[in-house]
């Protein structure tokens, strides 16, 4: 039997990246799955095909009714993994109001409303497990990331308010900092970085590594996601408000 059959999770921004990692691995080990994101219509139907008991939502988490809808719709949802994600980097006197209030929204108070709208059927059940993808910029900072270091900051917060308020119940909500991982949110900045010093899309790569993390290698979607199912087992349920870092020695600095 594998270990998470008849369990059922919701992957927020699971259409890409980490949180389609995060989703495989739940999958793989028998976990039914909502997967949630952005993508053309063509996309997400090869997505869904691509797994044997999945559902799709489409809701914009930077909206709280959608997400509040969302679980709604979902009926059962026995883990949660907050992992939609956006960045927008400029310095602080240039970074534009909007994309502050947007960051804000849909990395840290979609959180807040996707685990307010689960909590009470996990209580139900005294099981749950609450998983939020947070980033090593939720431990340490960088220059011109103002809203997205205080919106991950703002992750770890509130993770360990909830593993505070579930303490005694078997509910746990713990956050894991990934450092570089090779997504289309990284890519972009690979991009950015080639075009500003005319670097080659390698020698990009290098530099963002060499910057910050000292493996030099990307953490992969697949490791992210077996942290997660390591999460949801037994084994973990004594792990609680932590912040757990994948990022090649990053935060060790
Ligand atoms: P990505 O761009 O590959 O994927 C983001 C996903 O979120 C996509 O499925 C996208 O459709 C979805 N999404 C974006 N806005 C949404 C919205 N308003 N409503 C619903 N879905 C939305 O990015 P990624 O690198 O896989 O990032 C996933 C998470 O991991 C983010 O929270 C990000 O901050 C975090 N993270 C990434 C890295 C990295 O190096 N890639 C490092 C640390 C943390």
């Amino acid at each position: 039997m594998k270990p998470l059959a008849a369990r059922v999770a919701l992957v927020t921004g699971s259409t890409s990246g980490i949180g389609l990692g995060i989703a495989r691995a739940l999958a793989e080990a028998g976990a039914d799955l909502v997967l949630n994101g952005f993508g053309k219509p063509a996309e997400i139907e090869a997505l869904l095909a691509s797994f044997t008991n999945a559902h799709y939502d489409g809701a914009d988490i930077g909206k709280p009714a959608e997400v509040r809808q969302m679980v709604e719709k979902a009926g059962r949802v026995d883990i949660l993994v907050n992992n939609a994600g956006i960045q927008h980097t400029a310095p602080l006197e240039e970074f534009p109001e909007e994309r502050w209030d947007a960051v804000l929204a849909i990395n840290l108070s979609s959180n807040f409303h996707a685990i307010k709208a689960v909590l009470p059927q996990m209580r139900r059940r005294n099981w749950g497990r609450i998983i939020n993808i947070a980033s090593a910029h939720g431990l340490v900072a960088s220059g011109t990331k103002a809203a997205y270091v205080a919106a991950k900051h703002g992750v770890l917060g509130l993770t360990k308010v909830v593993a505070l308020e579930t303490a005694a119940t078997g509910i746990t909500c713990n956050a894991i900092c990934p450092g570089w991982v090779l997504t289309p949110l990284v890519q972009r900045q690979i991009d950015e970085l080639s075009k500003r010093h005319q670097l080659s899309k390698d020698e990009a790569k290098r530099r963002l590594l060499e910057e910050k993390q000292p493996s030099g290698e990307f953490a992969t979607p697949e490791q992210i996601g077996a942290l997660a199912v390591f999460l949801c087992s037994e084994g973990a349920s004594q792990i609680r408000g932590a912040a757990l870092p994948v990022d090649g020695g990053w935060t060790a600095q």
